[in-house]
């Protein structure tokens, strides 16, 4: 029995298998590593990894060392994928791998970011997050000499897919596009993404008490708050505990019920849809798709992010953060458009083939926050201080 048969040996039947890894556009020679941990440590070594340390979740980098950056998220989310896919009998690697990929693709300053280069960008194509991500590790990462991009797995490329999109400029995926617009994605795809969504709601909770942004007393209004009185009632420590220490307990049972949740109820559909492939999984209608969460949990979880819509992302301290990344962003865009000789080597070197907003929307969509403060104050002759 080599690896793959080894491993695959311990999934369950509706798992993605590694021997179903798909291979790679440019044919490598497999090592003692699973296809889907070698690409996990592709990503994991690559550029547009390491700059997520920099760029926006909620909060800019600059307001705070305490806040969870888009990398400190994806670790979050990719530890919680790892767990349940273990727990459940699915493929760990894999889901690791599109944990750790899920947001490759952010521009600096989070939503507002993406939101301004889909503006930017409306009559060339648009710009969405998960398309670039697909971008990044199919063609912009620039680390091997035989070919563009990561040469990832196309199951990976395939799991990557949140959306059934991507640029029309980026035909290199469009036949694992239409593989992926044919049926439902494997069941490590959806896991992530909802832990995505467990993981943000937990720590954007945690980040934004910490920001002193929502007010503790409305936070305790929410109904799963109630987890509060229990843990004073049992454990005497609790309440001589100081508040931060508290709040952090109250998020770690939250976040523990949640993920312990998501397994027993997506372990109990798994047993009673039954699927005996991941090909079966693909043709399930999204009635029995069985990663779910209870109703009663899914239902306390949306109250608690329809309040941290209204609470937390539209607090005018977050707008104005917002704004001022917005027209950081419009003004770098307009400066590079009109002159493309100030673009990096790299980007330069794409023109041709790539196309002028293209690579001006790519070059800005790779920069962390703090290197697109450092040049908008540079272009526009301002001390960095007072930005
Ligand atoms: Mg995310």
């Amino acid at each position: 029995m080599n690896l793959l048969e080894r491993e695959d040996a311990l999934l369950l039947p509706c798992a993605l298998h590694y021997t179903e890894h798909g291979g790679r556009d440019y044919p490598e020679e497999e090592t003692s590593r699973t296809p889907f941990a070698r690409d996990r440590d592709r990503i994991i070594h690559s550029r547009a990894f390491r700059r997520l340390g920099y760029k926006t979740q909620v909060f800019v980098n600059s307001q705070g060392d305490n806040y969870r950056t888009r990398l400190t998220h994806s670790m979050e989310v990719s530890q919680v994928a790892r767990s349940v896919a273990r727990a459940l009998g699915l493929n760990q690697d894999y889901a690791e791998c599109l944990a750790l990929a899920h947001d490759l693709g952010h521009p600096p300053f989070g939503h507002a970011g993406q939101d301004v280069l889909h503006m930017l960008m409306q009559e060339h194509g648009g710009f969405e997050h998960n398309c670039q991500s697909l971008r990044i590790v199919s063609r912009l990462e620039e680390r091997y000499m035989h070919f563009e991009g990561l040469n990832l797995c196309r199951a990976t490329l395939k799991g990557m897919l949140k959306h059934p999109r991507v640029y029309d400029c980026d035909t290199q995926l469009h036949d694992i596009l239409a593989e992926r617009k044919s049926g439902a994605p494997a069941l490590e795809a959806r896991l992530v993404d909802l832990c995505d969504q467990l993981t943000y709601t937990y720590h954007d909770l945690d980040d934004g008490l910490d920001a002193g942004i929502l007010d503790f007393d409305e936070v305790r209004e929410l109904p799963a708050w109630e987890v509060e009185e229990k843990l004073a009632r049992r454990d005497a420590a609790f309440a001589r505990s100081r508040r931060p220490v508290q709040i952090r307990v109250i998020l770690r049972q939250l976040l523990g019920r949640w993920i312990g949740d998501l397994t027993e109820t997506t372990g109990e559909w798994i047993r009673t849809v039954g699927p005996g492939s991941v090909q079966d999984v693909y043709a399930l209608p999204p009635e029995r798709y069985p990663v779910r969460l209870s109703p009663t949990t899914e239902e306390s979880v949306q109250e608690i992010r329809k309040f941290l819509f209204s609470k937390l992302y539209r607090h005018s301290s977050v707008l104005k953060m917002s704004r001022r990344g917005e027209n950081i962003l419009r003004e770098l865009f307009s400066e590079y458009l009109a002159r493309p000789g100030m673009l990096s080597e790299r980007s330069a070197m794409q023109l041709n083939s790539h196309g002028l907003e293209r690579v001006v929307c790519d070059y800005i969509a790779g920069m962390t926050d703090r290197f697109a403060l450092k040049e908008y104050a540079y272009l526009s002759g301002m001390d960095q201080a007072v930005l």
